[in-house]
């Protein structure tokens, strides 16, 4: 590696990521240091939705929700295999939120997005087939439009066009201490075999999610901004109910419940907010977290599930910006920057809050604040497609009848899971492929050889988890010999082995 660049990101989560590859587009050398895995923390701990937020608009938040509704619109455009629209069903409980006042959120939330996607409508609950899931006496209901996604992989992804555009993206690299001399930083890095190395540059970017303060200390340039960590968990149950519908479920407290359809055959249930106690790392879902998002599907669905049929949970942490909101609920999820610049001293850009869906812009925000410190070039997200997004006229149905067509060999929900979450890139690792058996042996069910390659290669996997949690969900449905395999096979990919193997 060579030591300097214009730009060091600390944090390969979706901001960190976002804000290498818009750089890196503008001509500038950028390296980007992650001490885990990409996307490692909270960027593949979210509900995954890719949303304006409605609850936003009900607390105020209009600024944030605006954006994020063009940032739907765009994303959905720039990765349409990987950011897909979703309805989603929002019952009307008798002694909570009145009918007018849903229906007028919801007028204002059309309002506000750019028409990509269908509007809300009412919803016979006692005679769609989306009441089916639902106690019998909710009979009304209403039906809107979002999208969602693949957290994870849209990070990876992110930092996949970063380093196609030239940024250096070094995960399980840990930043160790950076100290400002004169116009530049050094930085003293401690890579994935333990060794260190220093690097020098001309602005850092602190985008480590919860761990912003620890980082902003480890700068000896305390960030002057705080943040409250506020944690929040999922559980992952097996498919509750059939069709590709996701429900809004209103809880007592005044928060919501998103029930989600994942990965074919589950269902996606979440989340708490739960003030952080003790550090990011060993944030775990809680007994209670666990009780009370079982309780909510409770009180509103026909068939409630139990603790022994939750298959996965998983708990993150919100970085979010402390505006001095005394309930955690109603914190603002907007994005803050603070710029450290003093004269004639290397500027710091610090990162606080911001959403998985408002990631592009906050990325160009934050290098429209550093524009006169570095010069570089112009915008250029707003309309650059993702790797894997380039398909024609972004008809993602199209594409998957067209891979379907061209590898027949494939089960239809294998083919759907590839093409979702390579897109057009797909054909890199199936190539001329005729039969399954040209794709390398089978490692856990749908994985392949040649697509584990592919991971290890574009896709910096390096452990089971890197492959089975973060490059794909097949973690829900390997058992202890797959891991196995998948353990054995990247051994021989020859990745160097790290502590979670
Ligand atoms: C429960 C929950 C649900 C959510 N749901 C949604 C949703 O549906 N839609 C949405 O838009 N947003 C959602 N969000 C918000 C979104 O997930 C976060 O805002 C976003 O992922 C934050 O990304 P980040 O890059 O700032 O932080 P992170 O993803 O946490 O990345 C920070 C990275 O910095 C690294 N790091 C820390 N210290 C160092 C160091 N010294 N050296 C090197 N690297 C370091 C960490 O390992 C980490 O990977 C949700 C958040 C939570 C917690």
């Amino acid at each position: 590696m060579a030591d300097a660049c214009d730009l060091l990101v600390v944090g390969g989560g979706i901001n960190g990521c976002g804000i290498a590859r818009d750089a890196a587009g503008r001509g500038l050398d950028v390296a980007l240091v992650e001490k885990g895995d990409l996307a490692g923390a909270t960027s593949s701990a979210s509900s995954k939705l890719i949303h304006g937020g409605l609850r936003y608009l009900e607390q105020g938040h209009f600024r944030l929700v605006r954006e994020a509704l063009a940032e739907r619109a765009r994303l959905m455009a720039c990765a349409p295999h990987l950011v897909r629209p979703l309805r989603l069903v929002l019952p009307i409980v008798p002694g909570l939120r009145p009918a007018p006042l849903l229906r007028f959120g919801l007028f204002l939330y059309d309002r506000m997005a750019a028409g990509d996607l269908p509007g809300a409508a009412a919803l016979d609950l006692a005679r769609a087939a989306e009441g089916r899931a639902l106690l019998p006496e909710l009979k009304r209901g209403l039906v809107f439009s979002d999208a969602a996604t693949d957290d994870a992989r849209l990070t990876v992804l992110v930092a996949r066009d970063a380093a196609e555009r030239g940024a250096r993206i070094l995960p399980r690299t840990e930043l160790l201490e950076a100290r400002r001399e004169g116009a530049l930083w050094t930085a003293r890095l401690r890579g994935a075999g333990g060794g260190e190395q220093s690097l020098t540059a001309r602005v850092l970017v602190n985008a480590a999610g919860p761990w912003v303060g620890e980082v902003g200390r480890r700068t000896a340039a305390a960030p002057r901004g705080r943040v409250r960590l506020v944690k929040g968990s999922h559980i992952v149950l097996p498919r509750l109910y059939a069709g590709p519908h996701a429900y809004l479920l209103q809880e007592r407290d005044g928060r919501v419940l998103f029930v989600l359809p994942f990965e074919e055959a589950f269902t996606l249930v979440g989340t708490t907010e739960v003030a952080l106690a003790g550090s990011p790392e060993e944030a775990a879902i809680s007994p209670e977290e666990t009780d009370y998002l079982l309780a909510g599907l409770a009180r509103l669905l026909r068939a409630a599930p139990t603790r022994e049929d939750i298959v996965w949970s998983f708990a993150g942490v919100r970085p979010l910006y402390d505006d001095g909101s005394a309930n955690v609920t109603a914190m603002n999820r907007d994005y803050v920057f603070d710029i450290d610049a003093p004269e004639g001293l290397a500027p710091l850009l610090t990162v606080y809050g911001g959403k998985l869906t408002t990631f592009r812009r906050l990325a160009e925000a934050a290098l429209g604040r550093l524009a006169s410190h570095l010069p570089m070039g112009p915008d250029w997200t707003a309309r650059a497609t993702l790797p894997g997004g380039d398909i024609p006229q972004a008809d993602f149905p199209a594409f998957v009848r067209e891979m379907a067509a061209r590898y027949p060999f494939l089960p239809e929900a294998e083919c759907r899971r590839l093409s979702r979450s390579y897109g057009t890139r797909m054909t890199r690792f199936l190539g001329p492929a005729r039969a399954a058996a040209d794709l390398g042996r089978r490692l856990v069910a749908g994985l392949g050889e040649a697509e584990l390659e592919h991971l290890v290669r574009e896709e910096w996997a390096m452990t089971t988890d890197d492959v089975l949690w973060r490059r794909t969900k097949l973690g829900l449905v390997a058992g202890a010999a797959e891991r196995a395999a998948v353990a054995e096979a990247l051994e021989r990919l020859r990745v160097p082995p790290t502590k979670e193997d």
